[in-house]
């Protein structure tokens, strides 16, 4: 395909994870935005990938199989997603299972923090938004939140209640850096550093994630998220630029209601950058 000619979307979930849409529903979707590129991308899971796979063939659409990894990175929760995996891959599957097995005791913790403000019965309340235990998210315990009252948006349930110094926030431990990375490659993927913008980091911190990231032989980073505004785009086509990382791009849409960017409306890579799918 030409470049010109590619409109992706290589970042979304489904309701594998903490998305709302089934994968077919998302195909569709896809469709409908005209998206000819497109990658599931659900947090630590590659279950929903089959269905995925399926529902974009029959709507001609290029499929790559994704996976979202949490990772932490100097305390700070880091995301890395793999694109072009061998979903099949034990390495792979073996490395997401571990990390998504913690996600419920985890969630158990979250749930008695609530207990303590007052917040009765959060882990029921998430879990009726979610459809496996094993991969309940901070975005479902938002959603209940949302649902009794506590805030009207998810994002207002994030700073209110569960990021760092919140009391419904939990420390966890995630995956390594190098690990995802790793198992990305033997998996046959691209590693890709997810939306940059979005982490807490100094500038000092940013640096020691890049070089850490470069070192360990990732391969991209996204450029263009709906995380970021124009300068951010600007700024992370720079940094892309400087250390020689190929761009990805996508969406992370979640769920129309609570996400201002639909499938495929991120804007597309800059002209100047190498995109990712030129490794595959
Ligand atoms: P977890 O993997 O359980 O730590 O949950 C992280 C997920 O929560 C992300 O993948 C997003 O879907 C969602 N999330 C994180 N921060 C925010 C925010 N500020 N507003 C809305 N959703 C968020
Ligand atoms: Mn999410
Ligand atoms: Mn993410
Ligand atoms: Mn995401």
């Amino acid at each position: 395909m030409e470049n010109h000619s590619i409109h992706a979307d290589l970042h979304s979930h489904s309701v594998f994870s903490d998305g709302v849409l089934t994968p077919e529903a998302l195909a569709e979707r896809a469709q409908q935005n005209k998206v000819n590129l497109w990658a599931l991308t659900d947090h630590d899971t590659l279950e929903g990938i089959d269905f995925a796979k399926k529902a974009a063939q029959t709507r001609n659409i290029d499929f790559v199989a994704g996976v979202e990894i949490s990772t932490l990175f100097e305390n700070v929760s880091v995301h890395v997603v793999g694109l072009n995996v061998d979903h099949h891959n034990a390495v792979l599957k073996e490395g997401i299972a571990a990390v998504r097995n913690t996600r419920f005791a985890r969630a158990q913790k979250m749930s008695t923090a609530f207990e303590k403000i007052g917040i009765m019965n959060a882990l029921e309340g998430a879990m009726e938004f979610c459809q496996n235990k094993n991969t309940i998210s901070r975005a479902h315990f938002a959603r209940f939140l949302v649902k009794i009252g506590k805030a009207k948006t998810k994002a207002e349930v994030f700073e209110n209640y569960m990021i760092p110094g919140k009391p419904g926030y939990v420390p966890h431990q995630w995956a390594s850096v190098d690990d995802a990375i790793s198992w990305i490659h033997t998996a046959g993927g691209v590693a890709v550093l997810a939306h940059p913008g979005r982490y807490d980091f100094s500038k000092n911190a940013f640096a020691r994630l890049l070089d850490f990231f470069k070192d360990n032989q990732g391969d991209a980073l996204e450029v263009c998220s709906s995380a970021h505004n124009k300068d951010e785009i600007i700024h992370w086509s720079r940094v892309a630029q400087q250390y020689d990382f190929y761009a990805s791009l996508g969406s992370d849409f979640h769920d129309l209601i609570e996400h201002h960017c639909d499938l495929g409306h991120a804007p597309q890579l800059p002209e100047n950058l190498k995109p990712v799918w030129q490794l595959w």
